[in-house]
């Protein structure tokens, strides 16, 4: 079984792909919208039209499926797409639970489409499991979406206790696994009911592709209802980034790794420098996450760091643009350095506090990487 080996084997060989017809390593791209019926009009390869399904998708459906151990995957145009389509799956009136800190656009598209949608949502610290189940409505709470580590101050919720208790009020949960990626955290084998990627991250890893993805741990109903949504309104990815997409994830476990070490070593580094108030990256011994981090992830604890420097946000500004690696651009999960002052981006009611700069930290020589951060923060 392709399963039982290791995710870098699995991944590196996109689980063993030989093309059937050519014999070809790499999976084909198909670029056909449509397909022809039989003569006794049946679908043989049950492909009929492209916005439904297309066969370049399945080899990295596949791969991430296997490497999230769970039942099936769905590739969606954008993490955004595939985000917004589980919401689109509940009912006016249904009450969800998502955290307070949390990727900033699906925080905003959830409070506007929850108001039109007539959702009930509360915004709570799911990292403190007691606010989860005094918001927790037994049989009315339909969902409770989870990000862990979250953007941008990587805090950890523990999923398998927060799935205990959703579980038991009636509610399904859903991870956002982003920052954390198969390769470090697997939320299905914790309890999870659904993943949700932006594969525009760790998953393809190289800054050039948009896409998203769902996995699910049953071939249930909900995800009948998933599928329809991806394929009802459409936000499906285009056969070239799906192949692109795959050939990221071929390297994603070295790179995921490679980046983990870095971010350790940086943080490490950072904790010590003058100029900055505080490191807020779960692998520190001293951050209130750590335990729990090392109990739930394996093998890192992701290439995000946030940095708050002591200087205040013109301070934190003034670093970014004195740096020369990092590249000052918003994303995360690529092969490249990045900086980025959250609260800028994120605009007036932000949690983000306002001296933070989160660093995404890619696989370039981490002496590199300290010496370009020592240099900026010098200049201050
Ligand atoms: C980027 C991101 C998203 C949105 O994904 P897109 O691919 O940009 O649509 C969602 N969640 C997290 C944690 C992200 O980093």
């Amino acid at each position: 079984m392709a399963n039982e080996k290791q995710p870098a084997t699995l991944a590196a060989q996109a689980l063993g792909f030989i093309d059937d017809t050519t014999q070809a390593v790499v999976p084909p791209i198909y670029t056909a919208t449509t397909y022809q019926r039989a003569a006794d009009n049946s679908f043989p390869t049950g492909n009929v039209y492209s916005r439904p399904n297309n066969p370049t998708y399945h080899p990295a459906e596949d791969l991430l499926t296997a490497l999230e151990k769970g039942a099936d995957s769905m590739l969606f145009a954008s993490g955004m797409a595939a985000a917004t389509a589980v919401f689109q799956t509940l009912k006016t009136g249904d009450h969800v639970i998502a955290p307070k800190v949390m990727y900033w656009s699906l925080r905003n598209w959830l409070k506007q489409f929850a108001e039109r949608w007539q959702l009930a949502i509360d915004f709570v610290e799911t990292e403190d499991l007691a606010q989860v189940e005094a918001a927790l409505q037994p049989g009315k709470t339909k969902l409770v979406w989870l990000e862990s580590p979250a953007n941008p101050m990587w805090s950890v919720t523990d999923i398998a206790a927060v799935c205990q208790l959703a579980h038991a009020a009636g509610a399904k949960v859903a991870v956002d696994s982003t920052v954390a990626t198969p390769i470090l955290c697997r939320p299905l084998e914790l309890g999870a009911d659904l993943v949700m990627h932006s594969a525009t991250k760790y998953l393809n890893g190289h800054s050039d592709v948009i896409a998203g993805a769902l996995v699910t741990p049953r071939k249930d109903e909900w995800w009948e209802q998933l599928t329809a949504v991806r394929s009802q309104q459409g936000g499906v990815l285009g056969p070239f980034e799906a192949s692109l997409l795959l050939r990221g994830m071929r390297t994603l476990d070295l790179r995921v790794k490679a980046a983990s070490r870095n971010a350790l070593a940086i943080s490490e580094a950072m904790q010590q420098h003058p100029a900055i108030a505080e490191v807020l990256y779960p692998g520190l011994p001293t951050n209130p996450y750590h335990a729990l981090a090392k109990q739930q992830m394996e093998g890192g604890f992701t290439g995000m760091v946030s940095i708050r420097i002591k200087g205040g946000a013109q301070a934190a500004i003034a670093t970014a643009a004195q740096l020369n690696i990092f590249k000052r651009a918003t994303s995360l999960g690529g092969v490249e350095s990045l900086v980025e002052h959250r609260a800028s981006i994120e605009g007036e009611g932000t949690p983000v506090p306002d001296d933070l700069l989160r660093l995404s930290i890619g696989i370039e020589a981490v002496e590199d990487l300290i010496d370009d951060l020592n240099q900026a923060l010098a200049s201050l």
